[in-house]
């Protein structure tokens, strides 16, 4: 069993659903990692992508990791039974080599390959990864289904609180109770009218969480809190610079209601740090780290054990990037719930094609391997891969 060839593609995406808003630059990337396996007469291929929010990975993955995985012995990179690829060897092979720290120069690359490792180990095992993961690092029961928001609400460049508003209305339509908006790019006065737009539609404060996507100072972070608490809203999410655990500990000294952060810690030690010095309250808060930004899953099963050792309840975990790997991940690892991307981030994020929404739950698909083939606009994209 070896790793026969790999290919990766940088692809743009867009945060709209409306083809015609302009998409600017980002992009993620693509991977597919084809074995000697063969099932059904093809050869099995692991699939993967950068998740949302950061930049492709080309040239890491060509110039660094992949290389190392084409040259390593087979064997090197298989369990001890030899059935099957062994994830953290792989991981172990990626960063041979690479010096501690400085995580975010290569964690999305790492993890991005390892999103495809991991779809290639349950499809050789022919189990849906959820159920890999809970035989593997559970008691092999998991919760029923998983609570989903919806994430989104980015401002349109017009019109923005009528399109806000059907962008919501279509979400709940789906069968979704939750939602997730972005706050800090328009003044107080406007974000409130948003907020209360939206509040108008969802109903509950609890159906609600804002994003302030890192960017407050600590004097813009309490302003906004005040201005939010009545809402009582589900969470106030990344209010400062992900790794400035002083203004992150005054803001949960200010803010006696939900916050959530942890989607800008791209490691192990950048999410420690976080338990023990960004001030957050196990019993409130939510954390977010979202698993290929910060080196893949064999890195987040190492976040969970260092949660628990803090007392802090893998429950209280939301992976950020609302896609099928973090619903696999929710769901085999029984954290507490994830989102999902209704028309943005296409054709990466959201669920299978044919997946029903009950009242905010959810589940992922019982294909093998991550399900990619549920999702028939992304599954073109990548079986593409390797075809230029
Ligand atoms: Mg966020």
């Amino acid at each position: 069993m070896r790793i026969v060839n790999i290919h990766q593609r940088t692809v743009p995406i867009s945060r709209y659903a409306d083809k015609g808003l302009d998409r600017g630059t980002l992009t993620t990337s693509t991977i597919a990692i084809q074995t000697n396996v063969v099932r059904e007469g093809q050869r099995l291929v692991g699939y993967g992508f950068s998740s949302f929010g950061r930049y492709g990975q080309g040239g890491l993955m060509r110039e660094r990791f992949i290389p190392r995985l084409l040259k390593a012995r087979p064997q090197d990179l298989l369990n001890d039974e030899g059935d099957n690829f062994d994830p953290s060897r792989i991981r172990a092979c990626m960063m041979s080599g690479e010096k501690p720290g400085g995580h975010g120069e290569r964690s999305v690359a790492v993890g991005t390959i390892d999103m495809a490792v991991w779809d290639m180990v349950a499809k050789v095992a022919e189990k849906p990864l959820y159920r890999l993961l809970a035989d593997k690092y559970g008691d092999g029961k998991t919760d029923e289904h998983v609570p989903v928001y919806v994430a989104g609400g980015y401002y349109y460049p017009d019109n923005d609180i009528a399109r806000l508003q059907h962008e919501i209305r279509r979400a709940l339509d789906l069968g979704y109770t939750q939602v997730k908006i972005k706050i800090g790019n328009a003044t107080l006065k406007q974000d409130m009218r948003r907020i209360e737009a939206v509040l108008g539609l969802v109903g509950a404060g609890e159906n609600l969480s804002v994003d302030a996507n890192n960017q407050f100072d600590l004097q813009t972070a309490l302003r906004y809190g005040a201005a939010i608490k009545p809402f009582a809203l589900r969470w106030y999410e990344d209010a400062c610079d992900p790794l400035d655990y002083t203004v992150q500990t005054a803001i949960a000294k200010s803010y006696e209601k939900p916050l959530a952060a942890g989607e800008g810690q791209f490691s192990l030690q950048d999410a420690r740090n976080l338990i023990l010095y960004g001030g957050l309250r196990p019993e409130i808060d939510y954390l977010l780290f979202d698993c290929v930004h910060s080196y893949g899953l064999v890195e987040y099963l190492r976040i969970i054990s260092m949660l628990e050792e803090h007392r802090w309840s893998r429950r209280r975990c939301y992976p950020h990037g609302g896609h099928l790997f973090s619903l696999h991940m929710t769901l085999g690892l029984r954290l507490g719930g994830t989102e999902s991307h209704v028309g943005t981030f296409q054709p990466f994020g959201g669920l299978a094609d044919d997946t029903v929404v009950e009242r905010g739950y959810v589940k992922p698909p019982e294909t093998p391997g991550i399900g990619f083939e549920t999702k028939q606009a992304l599954w073109d994209l990548l079986q593409s891969l390797g075809k230029d």
